[in-house]
């Protein structure tokens, strides 16, 4: 099972999420503020992280930005008070994988959990990403090189469409947003209007290359976009 960290300032939610995921098999240490928080990422290995947005000290989103900083591939479920849409896109694009909105089920936390966990277990292996669609097609895209393969077979990538790929397989099954993809293709701030209108050629061309894979590139509506399995 997994290692966690809770970090909620509220006791009772702390003690119920401790308890409950404790009974679910896994170990776990839990912090009451951000900085506790802090604390416990630098001396400890964690395979992925609760985080309150409201805290004393350091904020859930001050941690979070940290933790994307220092440890960009752990996971991080958010919670948050307010269901406001300004939260949850914020949390996302601070880089959180997902999100749980207060009051929340048990049941339901522990199936988010468990899907972020195991995305977080999808392969990166050595000079390449590699990512199998449920219809066991094989993609691996080169870490280095612009090259990627479907199985076999090479699939014929200009630079940007490589850049956008990779960070898209990087990120299955979490939605990427424009501007991690603005961040990755290294353009010029006044570039915003135009590479937003070439994005969506560009995931259009990618998604006719990713055509046969079992892959899906979903348009995520006002957050970005999201690699995932086709559906059936
Ligand atoms: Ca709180």
């Amino acid at each position: 099972m997994s290692n966690l960290l809770i970090v909620e300032d509220d006791e009772l939610l702390r003690d119920a999420l401790s308890a409950q995921l404790t009974q679910a098999g896994h170990t776990l240490l839990s912090a009451a503020d951000g900085e506790k928080a802090q604390t416990l990422l630098e001396s400890n290995r964690f395979d992925g992280v609760i985080l309150d947005l409201g805290l004393p000290k350091v904020s859930g989103m001050e941690v979070l930005r940290w933790i994307r900083r220092r440890l960009p591939a752990l996971p991080v479920l958010v919670l948050t008070a307010r269901d406001g849409v300004d939260d949850r896109v914020q949390g996302l694009n601070a880089g959180a994988d997902d999100y749980l909105t207060k009051p929340f089920s048990m049941a339901e936390l522990q199936a988010r959990l468990g899907a972020m966990l195991r995305r977080a277990r999808l392969p990166a292996f050595g000079g390449s990403l590699e990512l199998t669609a449920d219809s066991h097609q094989r993609l691996r895209v080169d870490a280095t090189l612009p090259q990627a393969w479907l199985g076999d077979e090479a699939l014929e990538l200009t630079q940007r469409e490589w850049a956008l790929l990779s960070l898209l397989v990087t990120h299955a099954g979490q939605v990427v947003s424009r501007e991690d993809v603005l961040e990755t293709w290294q353009s010029e701030p006044g570039d915003g209007a135009v590479v937003t209108n070439a994005l969506e050629v560009y995931i259009h061309r990618l998604r006719r290359k990713l055509a046969d894979s079992g892959l899906n590139i979903r348009n995520v509506r006002g957050l970005g976009y999201m690699l995932e399995s086709a559906a059936p």
